[in-house]
């Protein structure tokens, strides 16, 4: 919502990360940056790219930003939770559009979110992070289908499912009890043992970063050999 200049039209917004970066004459980022907005499916970009950010939706905008993200032809983008200001319909466009350019572009994508349904629309490997720390990495599949760690397991309960006694309010939805630790001083030992269902006495050493199978990853001492 505030990452565009209010005082510039969009389609220079555009055209100006195009001249910085690729030193393309003003005509060239201007035809450029039109061709952009088509791409993320600005419905008619030439006159779209005259307007200013306050005339347009905040949908639009997203995908403003996301053209000034892609003009360059980056190999990697950083998306830090990309649809949370949006309503959920928008939302499913934005992710769709993110999806689809970086298979047409090639480009990797780092996707930061809290959101469960978002990563699990886009991502093909998950890292889940409690108190700063990767405790669990794995792909999508594994992390939803077969969630190790405790924090995890506890993420995934709460999701309610459409239909479920949770989502219909009959009964209470699961929480993870407790909050997290200060991050000025942590536990020395397992961050999440102050809130860990299945916390016991070698906890409060440092878990180890059990592997399990290539590429899949728990820090817990319940997975490892030697607790
Ligand atoms: S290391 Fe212990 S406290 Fe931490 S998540 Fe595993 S079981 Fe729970």
């Amino acid at each position: 919502m505030s990452a565009l200049n209010p005082t510039m039209r969009v389609g220079d917004q555009i055209a100006e990360a195009l001249r910085h970066n690729l030193e393309l004459s003003r005509k060239q980022a201007s035809e450029r940056a039109v061709s952009m907005l088509e791409m993320v499916r600005v419905p008619d970009a030439p006159r779209r790219a005259r307007a200013f950010p306050h005339e347009m939706s905040g949908g639009m905008r997203q995908r403003v930003v996301i053209a000034i993200a892609l003009c360059c032809n980056p190999l990697l983008i950083v998306a830090d939770e990309p649809t949370t200001a949006l309503d959920v319909t928008i939302q499913a466009q934005i992710l769709t559009l993110i999806g689809d350019l970086c298979r047409q572009t090639g480009a990797a994508l780092i996707l930061v979110s809290h959101d469960f349904g978002v990563v699990s629309r886009l991502a093909t490997r998950v890292a889940v992070m409690y108190a700063g720390q990767i405790i669990e990495r794995g792909s999508t599949r594994e992390i939803f289908e077969e969630p190790l760690h405790p924090y995890t397991r506890g993420l995934i309960g709460a999701m309610p499912e459409l239909g479920s006694r949770f989502a219909t309010g009959q009964d209470r939805l699961p929480e993870i009890l407790g909050s997290l630790p200060d991050l000025l001083s942590p536990p020395t030992g397992c961050r999440f043992a102050d809130r860990c269902p299945e916390v016991h006495a070698a906890c409060s050493a440092p878990p180890p970063d059990v592997a399990l199978r290539e590429d899949r990853r728990v820090k817990c001492w319940l997975y490892a050999d030697d607790q």
